[in-house]
């Protein structure tokens, strides 16, 4: 298999016994994806409850694999994480987020995830000015999704502080599934929780999801926060999220991620309307 031409693109090379090996030729195979313009960003739009309109989109990286096809961000941001790659990938992540939401008809938010990596290897105030001027983009529309992995150094609470006073919005992702939730809430002042979608699957026929969620919605209330539901697939979750006070909510039942091309005609259809 050595002579083999495509062995760097393979995500799992059965030939490769040794994990260490996989995993180098797996950042190999993330370079050159990274150099030949191989990732590309899908948008899944996000509906506002009080206002049943679309809100904005989240992007979400993909890996279009000459061979594999979509590779999930699942399979690969890990090793971007673990070969510092991440720190060029989501630079370009930034830019093409905030170029492409600059060409939709309706002027929308556009969320983008951030790694914690990109806090040790980036200066994420810098990335995220750079982006917003090469595309023109108000900072007021674009929203980072930090997870509580994120760790809220004097310095990272520094940036993101400095974030938030150009108009950037700052989202807590998967709200609830760490280990510390509430003190991490308390460190920094964000805008917005992402409920994370364990609770929403669970929260028909588990009452302590519901219980949770309502909490959730409770607490972000009274700290002023906004709150996305995520992994919303049924009209009965839909329903019951609208109940509990809910801002957003987004997930299949709206629409499932889609391609640059595709959010275009999606949002401008809703223009037409
Ligand atoms: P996340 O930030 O929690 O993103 C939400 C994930 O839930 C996405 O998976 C989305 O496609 C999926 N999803 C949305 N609605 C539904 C639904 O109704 N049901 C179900 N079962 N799933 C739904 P995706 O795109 O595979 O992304 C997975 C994770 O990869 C993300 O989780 C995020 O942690 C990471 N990721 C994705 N894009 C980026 C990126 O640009 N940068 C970084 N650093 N991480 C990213
Ligand atoms: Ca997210
Ligand atoms: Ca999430
Ligand atoms: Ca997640």
């Amino acid at each position: 298999a050595k002579s083999d031409p495509d062995r760097s693109y393979r995500l799992y090379d059965a030939s490769i016994k040794d994990p260490r090996a996989e995993r180098r030729a797996l950042e190999g195979a993330l370079k050159s994806a990274h150099d030949n313009r191989e990732f590309e960003l899908y948008y899944q739009p996000i509906l506002d409850l009080a206002t049943n309109r679309m809100w904005g989109c989240e992007a979400l990286v993909r890996w279009k694999h000459p061979a594999k096809g979509m590779v999930s961000p699942l399979q690969f941001i890990p090793a971007a994480e673990e070969s510092g790659l991440i720190g060029q990938i989501g630079d370009w992540i930034l830019e093409d987020a905030c170029s492409t939401a600059m060409s939709w008809d309706l002027p929308l938010k556009v969320a983008v995830n951030l790694s914690p990596v990109q806090f040790q290897r980036r200066d994420v105030f810098s990335s995220v000015k750079q982006a917003l001027d090469k595309s023109g983009m108000p900072a007021q529309r674009l929203v980072l999704e930090i997870t509580e992995s994120v760790k809220l150094t004097e310095e990272a609470t520094a940036t993101l502080k400095r974030l938030k006073a150009l108009g950037v919005s700052i989202s807590l992702d998967d709200f609830g599934t760490g280990y510390a939730s509430m003190s991490y809430l308390r460190s920094f002042p964000f805008d917005k929780i992402k409920i994370d979608q364990s609770f929403v699957r669970g929260m028909m026929d588990a009452s302590d999801s519901r219980a949770i969620i309502k909490a959730t919605i409770g607490l972000a209330n009274d700290l002023k926060i906004s709150t996305t539901a995520e992994g919303v697939e049924t009209e009965e979750q839909l329903n019951a999220l609208r109940l509990a006070g809910a801002s957003q909510a987004q997930g299949y039942l709206i629409a499932k991620p889609m391609s640059r091309e595709a959010i275009a005609t999606f949002i401008s259809d809703l223009r037409g309307t």
